[in-house]
This record gives C-alpha cells, sequence and structure tokens, in this order.
C-alpha cells in the first residue's frame, strides 16, 4: 500500500484546509521559484524522465506533449487549457483535487504554462462542478493576492494569468478540440485533426490540452525527482494515481495508490472488497464507460496500468474502476451505456451520429432478448465499422463496451435469445 508520505494529493478527502495556509503547509509552493528556473527544456525533460503519462484517459506521454510546442513564441501567443470536464461515467477524481487541493492545479499550471511559453491557462470545467469552481477562484484569487501567479510568478519575472471557464455539461467538450471551440464560444464540436492543437488550437495559436490530474501532480514530481516518480508502478506505467472505485462494493472510493497495483488488491484493500465477497463478482469496468468490460476470471490478476489493461483488450482510461456484483444485468447496463453515448453523440460523422443510435436500439432489443441470434455478430460488425472511422474518440467509446460485452458474455446474450424464443423469460 502507498506510504502516506509519498502521497500527493495529501489533502483529497477534504479534511484540511484546502486553501493556501493549509496547502503551503502541506509543501504547495515550495521552492516553485527554483522550478521555474530550471528553465524551459529542463522541466521538460524531468517529467519526460518521470515517465508521466497523461491521466485524462488517453495515456500519452505528458512530457512529450509539453515538447510539441513551438520552441519559440512567435507573433501567436501559447496557450494552456485544463481539461476539468471530467464528464466520463464513473468518473470523480478531478474535482476532487479542485474542490480539496486546488492549489497543486494552480501551481502545476504554472510550471507547465512556463515550460510551454505560456503566459495564460485557461480551465474549462464541468459545468455541473459549482462548488468545485467556486473553491477553484478562490484559490486562483489568493494566488493572485499572495504573488504567485500574476505579473510576476513568485517573483521570477514570468507573467501568468489563470482563468477559469465553465462548460455546460456536455461529455463531447472533454475532447481537447471539442473543448476549445467551446472555450471560443462555439458549439462544442471536435475538430478534424490535423492540424493538431500544438500548432493551431485556442484562437488559432499554439495550445496544449491537459487533464487536471496530469496537470496537479507536476509540482510535486519536480520537487522530489522524476526518479521518485518513475519508481512506482512499472516500466512505462510509472506514478502514484488516483483510482476511483464505485459500484458493487463495500466502500465505495477514491485513493491514492501506486500504479500497476493489482485490480484484485485495489478492490479488497480500499472498497471493503466486493458487496458479497469476491466470488460473487460478475465483472469490472476498469476505467470508465468507455472501456470495455472484464470478466471475474480476468480481474483475478489483471494489474491497474495502461499496458496490462490494454493485453486484456480493456483499457485504463480514467481509472474509474466500476465494479458488478452477480446481481447485475450485465446486458441492461451495457445498453444504458449506449444510450449515453447516442445522446451525446454531437452528430458530425455518419457512422457516429448513425451508428450510436443503430446500437443502442439494438441493445434494447438484446436487452428484452427480441433479437435474432445472428444479430449477435451483426451488432459486433456494426461496432467495428463505428471504431476507427470518427473524427473523435466517441465513436469508439461507444463501441467499445458492446464488443466487451460479445467477447466476455455472449452466452448470457444467447440464453435470453433462447428463453424468449421458447417462452421461458423473465427478461423486460
Ligand atoms: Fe461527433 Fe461522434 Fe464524430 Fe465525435 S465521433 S465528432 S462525437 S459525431
Amino acid at each position: 500500500m502507498l506510504a502516506d508520505k509519498d502521497r500527493i494529493f495529501s489533502n483529497i478527502y477534504g479534511l484540511e484546509d484546502p486553501f493556501l495556509k493549509g496547502a503551503k503547509k502541506r509543501g504547495d509552493w515550495d521552492g516553485t521559484k527554483a522550478i521555474l528556473e530550471l528553465g524551459r527544456e529542463e522541466i521538460v525533460a524531468r517529467v519526460k524522465a518521470s515517465g508521466l503519462r497523461g491521466r485524462g484517459g488517453a495515456g500519452f506521454s505528458t512530457g512529450m506533449k509539453w515538447s510539441f510546442m513551438p520552441k519559440e513564441v512567435s507573433d501567436r501567443p501559447h496557450y494552456l487549457v485544463i481539461n476539468a470536464d471530467e464528464g466520463e461515467p464513473g468518473t470523480c477524481k478531478d474535482r476532487e483535487i479542485m474542490r480539496h487541493d486546488p492549489h497543486n492545479l494552480i501551481e502545476g499550471a504554472l510550471i507547465a504554462s512556463f515550460a510551454m511559453g505560456a503566459n495564460a491557462a485557461y480551465c474549462y470545467v464541468r459545468g455541473e462542478f459549482f462548488r468545485e469552481t467556486e473553491a477553484l477562484q478562490r484559490a486562483v484569487d489568493e494566488a493572485y493576492a499572495a504573488g504567485l501567479i500574476g505579473d510576476s510568478a513568485c517573483k521570477s519575472g514570468f507573467k501568468f494569468d489563470f482563468y477559469i471557464h465553465r462548460g455546460m455539461g456536455s461529455y463531447v467538450c472533454g475532447e481537447e478540440t471539442a473543448l476549445i471551440e467551446s472555450l471560443e464560444g462555439k458549439k462544442g464540436q471536435p475538430r478534424l485533426k490535423p492540424p493538431f492543437p500544438a500548432n493551431v488550437g485556442l484562437y488559432g495559436a499554439p495550445t496544449t490540452v491537459n487533464n487536471v490530474e496530469s496537470l496537479a501532480v507536476a509540482p510535486e514530481i519536480l520537487r522530489r525527482g522524476p526518479e521518485w516518480f518513475a519508481g512506482f508502478g512499472r516500466p512505462n506505467n510509472t506514478g502514484t494515481k488516483l483510482f476511483l472505485i464505485s459500484g458493487h462494493v463495500n466502500q465505495p472510493c477514491l485513493v491514492e495508490e501506486e500504479m500497476s497495483i493489482p485490480l484484485k488488491e485495489l478492490i479488497e484493500k480500499h472498497a471493503g472488497g466486493v458487496r458479497g465477497g469476491w466470488d460473487n463478482l460478475k465483472g469490472v469496468i476498469p476505467g470508465g464507460a468507455s472501456v470495455p468490460v472484464l470478466p471475474k476470471h480476468l480481474c483475478e490478476d489483471v494489474l491497474m496500468d495502461f499496458d496490462s489493461l490494454r493485453e486484456q483488450q480493456s483499457g485504463l482510461g480514467t481509472a474509474a474502476v466500476m465494479v458488478m456484483d452477480q446481481s447485475t444485468d450485465i446486458v441492461r447496463a451495457i445498453t444504458r451505456l449506449s444510450a449515453f453515448y447516442k445522446h451525446e453523440s454531437c452528430g458530425q460523422c455518419t457512422p457516429c451520429r448513425e451508428g450510436t443510435g443503430w446500437m443502442w436500439r439494438m441493445m434494447k432489443k438484446m436487452s428484452a432478448g427480441k433479437a435474432q441470434p445472428g444479430e449477435i455478430d451483426m451488432l459486433e460488425e456494426v461496432t467495428r465499422q463505428i471504431e476507427g472511422h470518427t473524427i473523435c474518440a466517441l465513436g469508439d467509446a461507444a463501441a467499445w463496451p458492446i464488443q466487451g460485452l460479445i467477447r466476455h458474455f455472449r452466452p448470457e446474450l444467447e440464453k435470453r435469445i433462447a428463453e424468449v424464443k421458447s417462452g421461458n423469460s423473465q427478461a423486460a
């Protein structure tokens, strides 16, 4: 179990003062000026060396992403955009950072902005996060008042402004280019890439979009050194990570743990185990609604990291672990997710716009056992036609849960269809 001294988010449960006095006591803003004095390239090199991979879901190297920004600032300013949209079902980590450890984020944003030559950061907060926005704004105000950010952030001579923008609750605005569009006051629809935001981002200027957690861990990595962070987890899957465990467990919780902790250990040690015991487990969605479900036998040994979960044809995503026990109607559960993706599709691309609706209708038929046996293969084929054929990852996100269902729970689908056919069904 991760020792308390190695936790980056030491106030994630809000037991202490979240604001400046408390934050300083916990070590935030300690030596920030010295970190900035390392210089842009050294900061990027150290973040790269730590092995930090983006905590928003895609898992791309954060240091690498920072290095994609132009080295010199030309007539177009550089921007950092903070993705605090957190709309992935099951995910509730960034909101806790904003509520209880907001200075981690502000300090991280300053360091990242400095490393990329950006004098301004825009934090796009999910609209429903009202209290979180209030807490973050209060922390921003006190950081300005204390000279930690502003005209000469931490007396470094570097000008840095932090703006908060509230979204309106659209899931797809968590996609970085849709978020940028929304921030510009337009309809929140993903852009075709290329050009990538590092070339043409917010207001047409070079921009990097980072997740809240990715930024909030940066100051501590630089204070304690990249080797410290890289010492947790496995190669290519390093560091500490916020895990969220919900569903059929005895104590749903959010916890910071070492990357690559076994899923079973995470559930048993931190969430009080599966309701009714481990053998009552049916399946786990390990990384937010978009990643394929894992059946119990695969949950025995899988590690909670990018590579181990990918090997099992699932993903770490946002590390939002949703546990389902034997009482779960897994077909209905996935059908509910299909309804979500249909609702959130922005409608720009045909495979997603038409496909999410089609899949949802087919899933409703599957739930009711009223589909034909051959339609299971047809549904699987349609998910393959959507996956990888859309502008943004929402198409993949809609397809993957269904693929996971068919891969691991096909007998359940077939049984339901057979029961309805024989008139011996309890399906609705
Ligand atoms: Fe919009 Fe869906 Fe296309 Fe993404 S995949 S751009 S949500 S239609």
